[in-house]
């Protein structure tokens, strides 16, 4: 059974560059600052094609930081990495779950002893061509170019929704927020409207993890229980799955750059999907697959999702503090 802990880094500049609580980052200083190397996923600003690459200096490592919401091609490092444990490095892999499967398939026979590898927790991904259609209906819409897109906003507290809200950065510095609950592409990826088919038979699902370490957010953490820096900023909850794992989390104790909390895995298992089960193929899927192409990307999401959008805007309405609290006093019934 993997352990689980609530986890932040102790380091500003790593927690506001990171999209929950870092963790990740910690973890590949280490395995930096023993000549290994680190694999991640690195989005292209001008094209959004999005592949693993392979960094072996702290000053590149901004370039795997943070989720970004739609497919990576992971399988493009896969002979890269075979050779570089080959020769004896040390390699963190970092990937969903089913890159991981995919690179443990690659290396059958190859000796995994100086691998770690990390999951992002993942309830699923759109393809790049799905991103790709919506940064270019949002470079219509606003009439010009979009210079990058940062997923994951730390302008907005992360439990106010922060945690899913999206940058839009433009030419001369100019910054747009998107909220995870207006923007079209973050409500048709939340509501599991434009996944790819696997991710709703993902085998990765559920609490037996395939990594040494699973990473995700700590939604539904009790906020009294952690300073509000921290839920401000990103708490995350870590997953040490196997002795490789362990070892790579005693040795970010050693080093006292975390803060670091053992949990039961009852509080935090309700509010991660992913942790329990596949997400849920949305019934409307059909529906957006039959019209795709025939309007705009986001013109077509607002009129597909209409009803979760109208009970969005009765959530908004209410209030955020209002809900959590029904929430908690129903928890307490
Ligand atoms: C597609 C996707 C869906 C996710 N869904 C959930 C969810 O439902 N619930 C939840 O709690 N957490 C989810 N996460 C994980 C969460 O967003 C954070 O990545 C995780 O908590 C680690 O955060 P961090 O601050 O430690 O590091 P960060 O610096 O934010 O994490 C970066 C790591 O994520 C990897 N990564 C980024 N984008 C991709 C990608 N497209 N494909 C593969 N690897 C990628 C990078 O290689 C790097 O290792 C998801 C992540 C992704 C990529
Ligand atoms: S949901 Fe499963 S199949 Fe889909 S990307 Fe994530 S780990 Fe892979």
């Amino acid at each position: 059974m993997s352990e689980f802990y609530r986890a932040w880094s102790k380091r500003e500049r790593i927690l506001e560059n990171s999209s929950s609580g870092g963790v990740f980052t910690e973890l590949a200083e280490l395995i930096i600052a023993d000549h290994g190397v680190v694999v991640g996923a690195c989005q292209d600003q001008s094209t959004y094609e999005l592949k693993h690459i392979i960094v072996d200096r702290s000053e590149d490592l901004w370039k795997i930081q943070r989720s970004k919401y739609y497919q990576s091609e992971a399988f493009v490092t896969f002979k890269a990495v075979k050779e570089l444990l080959e020769a004896g490095r040390k390699v963190l892999f970092s990937g969903t779950a089913c890159q991981i499967a995919g690179l443990y398939a690659v290396l059958e026979n190859v000796n995994t002893d100086q691998l770690i590898t990390v999951d992002v927790l993942c309830h699923g991904v759109p393809s790049r061509k799905t991103f790709q259609e919506y940064v270019r209906c949002q470079e219509r819409k606003y009439g010009r170019k979009i210079e990058e897109i940062h997923f994951r906003t730390k302008r907005i507290p992360w439990e106010n929704g922060g945690g899913t809200s999206m940058e839009l950065h433009f030419k001369g510095g100019e910054v747009e927020i998107l909220r995870n609950n207006a923007d079209e592409f973050l409500m048709a990826f939340n509501h599991n409207l434009i996944l790819r088919e696997s991710c709703y038979m993902c085998k990765f699902a559920g609490i037996n993890r395939i990594s040494d370490i699973t990473l995700c957010d700590y939604w539904g953490i009790d906020r009294k229980t952690v300073p509000d820096i921290a839920m401000k900023r990103g708490v995350s909850l870590m997953l040490v799955n196997t002795d490789n794992g362990k070892e790579m989390g005693k040795r970010l104790m050693e080093k006292n750059i975390l803060e670091c909390a053992a949990v039961s895995p009852d509080d935090a298992l309700p509010y991660n999907g992913p942790l329990i089960g596949p997400s849920k193929r949305n019934p409307k899927r059909d529906i957006y697959l039959q019209k795709r192409g025939t309007k705009e990307f986001n013109k077509l999401v607002r009129e597909i999702l209409c009803s979760e959008y109208r009970r969005e805007k009765i959530k908004r309405g209410i209030g955020l503090d209002r809900i959590r609290k029904i929430k908690q006093i129903l928890r307490e019934i």
